[in-house]
């Protein structure tokens, strides 16, 4: 199809201290594609996030952003590759306020501005500690700088959890306008249908090995919900 390759992990391992974790992941994400990473607690998902972010270091194969390999760079020198990790837990400062963990990532008054419109909520809240917003207005306040400053690639490591699905949908929403302006996306979830609608690809993940991966409009929705996605 053309559009240009933003992520590759080839035959990847890596480990914490002498236990493997990771026994030779290899995936492919190109500019604009969402890629869901399915499969049980433990399977290693988390782990690839940090593979692809630099946090967790890889003992075989190779990791590229943009072009670039990557594989022995650390977390701050990937930045610059344009990988964006919004870690489990949503990796916000709860005794910051808003506003001060916008700053963060979004040191410019416009920019935060920019925020503010597209996140009402976020906007009426500034001043408020973000640990006391609800799970939902969270996972907005960690989306939202990559929304005003859409990164190469999103990597979001199960942003629907402990979110009511009503608001699940709503933060889907948003990573769905994130992906509409070419940003690609590496989605993790243990059990969630909506990945099906979202992802293109779904690669379900089994003790560090990547089991199988389908595009998503050619497998059974239904099945594939009721078969992997925990939705009964
Ligand atoms: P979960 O949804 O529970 O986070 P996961 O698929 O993301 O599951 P990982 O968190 O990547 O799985 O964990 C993969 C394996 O690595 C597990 O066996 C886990 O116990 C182990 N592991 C994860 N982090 C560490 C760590 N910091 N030190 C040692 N072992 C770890």
């Amino acid at each position: 199809d053309g559009a240009s390759t933003v992520l590759e992990l080839r035959g990847v391992h890596a480990a914490y201290g002498a236990v493997e974790v990771l026994h030779g992941v290899s995936l492919t994400l190109r500019a604009g594609e969402v890629l869901a990473l399915i499969g049980a607690n433990g399977a290693g998902k988390s782990t690839i996030c940090g593979v692809v972010t630099g946090g967790v270091p890889v003992t075989r194969g190779t990791v590229r952003l943009g072009g670039q390999d990557v594989t022995g760079l650390p977390p701050h020198r990937r930045v610059r590759s344009g990988a964006f990790l919004i870690p489990e837990g949503r990796g916000i400062f709860p005794a910051l306020t808003v506003d001060e963990n916008l700053s963060l990532w979004l040191p410019s008054t416009d920019d935060r501005d920019a925020a503010y419109r597209r996140f009402a909520v976020l906007g009426r809240r500034r001043g408020q500690l973000a640990g006391s917003l609800s799970g939902g207005e969270q996972q907005m306040l960690a989306l939202a700088p990559a929304l005003v400053k859409p990164p190469a690639v999103l990597i979001v490591d199960e942003p629907s959890l402990g979110l009511a699905p009503l608001v699940v949908a709503e933060v889907y929403g948003a990573l769905e306008e994130l992906r509409a302006t070419g940003t690609a996306i590496l989605l993790v979830e243990e059990k969630a249908h909506d990945v099906v609608a979202l992802a293109d690809t779904i690669a379900f993940m089994a003790v560090g090995r990547v089991a199988w991966a389908a595009r998503t409009a050619d497998v059974d929705a239904d099945l594939l919900v009721h078969s992997y996605l925990g939705i009964s």
